[in-house]
C-alpha cells in the first residue's frame, strides 16, 4: 500500500489522481490533500479519502474545515502549511498538481524531504530548472513525470543510456487553434480559446497550449528533466494526439509511447511505477484510426514557441522571465483584459528588457520572477493606454470632421 500525498487536488489533475486512487484502493491510501481555494470540493475529497492531514490556501476557510472535521484530521493553511503538511505526513509519493510558480516551493521541499515526486506542474521546472536539478544529485527523491510527453519520453528511456540519444520528438496537438487562420486571432474569445480538440485541462494549461507555449515549456521542461541539449529535442504537430513523444537513439531506432488520450494513464503509472497496473482503458484501436499525421510547427503563427526556444537557448534566469511573464499574460487573458494575439507580444518585451543572470541560485530565480511580473503588469497597462489614446485619436478626428461638415 502506498502512502499518496496530493498537492492541488481539486484541480484536473488532482481530481484525475482520485479518480485513479478510487480504482486501486488496495494500492494506495490518500494520505494528504491540499487545496487553494476551491474548499466545496476539497470537503467532498476529505469525506471520500479520509486523508490525516489537509492543507487549505486560507486561513477562514482552514478553521472551517477543521470545525467540520474534527480533531482525527490535521488541518494546515497557507505556503507554510503545505511545508508544514510534507513534514507531518508519512509520504510515499506526493503528487504535485498545483498549477503554475506557486509548485516550486512545495517542490523543493519535498526534494530537502527525501520524498519521490510524481510531477504535473512544469512551471516550477521550467523556471528553476538549473536549481532543481543541482538539488535532485544531493537528494535521494525522485521527480517521476506526469505530464504526458515527459512520461512517454521517460518509458521510452527506461534503463537506456542517455549518451546515446540522438532526438527526442516531442508531439503536440497542435491545440485548439491549429486550423484558425493567424488573422482570425485578434477576436478571439476566452470560450472559443478554451476549446481543446482532444485534451480536458484546467484554464491556465489550455489557453497555453492554444499559443503553443505549453509545448515551449515542455521543451525546457525536457531539458531539465532529462539532462538533454535544446539541440536535440525536436516539436512535431501530431494532431491524433496518441503518439505521445518519441525518442531517437543513435542507431537510427526510435522508440514511441502510444495511448489514447486519457490523463489517467500518465497518472497511475506514476503512482505505480515501476510495476504496471491494469486500468479500464479503452486502448488505442489502429483500425480504426488508419494513419498518423506529422507537421512542422509554425512558429510565426504561434511565436510563443519561437519565444521559449530562444529561452532554451539562452538559459539562466531567461526561461524564468518567460514562465512568470506567461502566468501574468495568460492571467490577464482569461479575465478578458488581454486580446489573445498580445500575449506573446508582452512575453517578448519583458524578455528584451531583462538582465540574464546564466548561473542562477534560487534567489537569483525568485528575483527575476517578481520582476518578470512586474514587467509583464507594466507591459499590458501600458498596452491598455495606447488603445484609450489610439481611441481618443479616432474620436477627435470624427469630431473634428462633424465641425467640418456642420
Ligand atoms: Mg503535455
Amino acid at each position: 500500500m502506498k502512502h499518496i500525498a496530493i498537492l492541488g487536488s481539486t484541480g484536473s489533475i488532482g481530481q484525475n489522481t482520485l479518480a485513479v486512487i478510487r480504482k486501486l484502493p488496495d494500492k494506495f491510501k490518500v494520505t494528504a490533500l491540499s487545496a487553494n481555494a476551491s474548499v466545496e470540493i476539497l470537503s467532498r475529497q476529505i469525506k471520500e479519502f479520509k486523508p490525516r492531514f489537509v492543507c487549505v490556501g486560507e486561513a477562514g476557510a482552514a478553521k472551517k474545515i477543521k470545525g467540520a472535521l474534527g480533531a482525527k484530521v490535521k488541518v494546515f493553511s497557507g505556503p507554510g502549511g503545505i511545508k508544514s503538511l510534507i513534514g507531518a505526513a508519512n509520504i510515499d509519493k506526493l503528487v504535485l498538481a498545483i498549477s503554475g510558480s506557486a509548485a516550486l516551493s512545495p517542490l523543493l521541499c519535498a526534494i530537502d524531504a527525501g520524498i519521490d515526486i510524481a510531477l504535473a506542474n512544469k512551471e516550477a521546472i521550467v523556471a528553476a530548472g538549473p536549481v532543481i536539478t543541482r538539488k535532485l544529485k544531493t537528494k535521494k527523491a525522485r521527480i517521476i513525470p506526469i505530464d504526458s510527453e515527459q512520461s512517454a519520453i521517460w518509458q521510452c528511456l527506461n534503463n537506456e543510456d542517455r549518451a546515446k540519444i540522438k532526438n527526442i520528438y516531442l508531439t503536440a496537438s497542435g491545440g485548439p487553434l491549429r486550423k484558425t487562420s493567424r488573422n482570425d486571432f485578434q477576436g478571439l474569445t476566452v470560450k472559443r480559446v478554451l476549446r481543446h480538440p482532444r485534451w480536458r485541462m484546467g484554464e491556465k494549461i489550455t489557453v497555453d497550449s492554444a499559443t503553443l507555449m505549453n509545448k515551449g515549456l515542455e521543451v525546457l521542461e525536457t531539458m531539465f528533466l532529462f539532462g538533454i541539449g535544446r539541440d536535440k529535442i525536436k516539436v512535431i504537430i501530431h494532431p491524433e494526439a496518441i503518439i505521445h513523444s518519441m525518442v531517437e537513439f543513435i542507431d537510427g531506432v526510435v522508440l514511441a509511447q502510444l495511448s489514447i488520450t486519457d490523463m489517467r494513464i500518465p497518472i497511475q503509472y506514476a503512482l505505480s511505477y515501476p510495476e504496471r497496473l491494469a486500468c479500464g482503458s479503452t486502448g488505442v484501436d489502429f483500425y480504426k484510426l488508419r494513419r498518423f499525421n506529422f507537421e512542422r510547427p509554425d512558429c510565426k503563427k504561434f511565436p510563443c514557441l519561437q519565444l521559449a526556444w530562444r529561452a532554451a537557448q539562452e538559459g539562466g534566469t531567461l526561461p524564468c522571465v518567460l514562465n512568470a511573464a506567461n502566468e501574468v499574460s495568460v492571467e490577464e487573458f482569461l479575465k478578458g483584459r488581454l486580446n489573445f494575439i498580445s500575449i506573446p507580444y508582452v512575453i517578448e518585451r519583458v524578455m528584451d528588457r531583462h538582465r540574464n543572470v546564466r548561473q542562477p541560485d534560487l534567489g537569483d530565480i525568485e528575483e527575476a520572477d517578481t520582476w518578470a511580473r512586474f514587467q509583464a503588469r507594466w507591459v499590458i497597462d501600458k498596452l491598455k493606454y495606447q488603445l484609450v489614446i489610439v481611441w481618443l485619436l479616432y474620436f477627435g478626428i470624427w469630431l473634428f470632421h462633424l465641425v467640418i461638415i456642420i
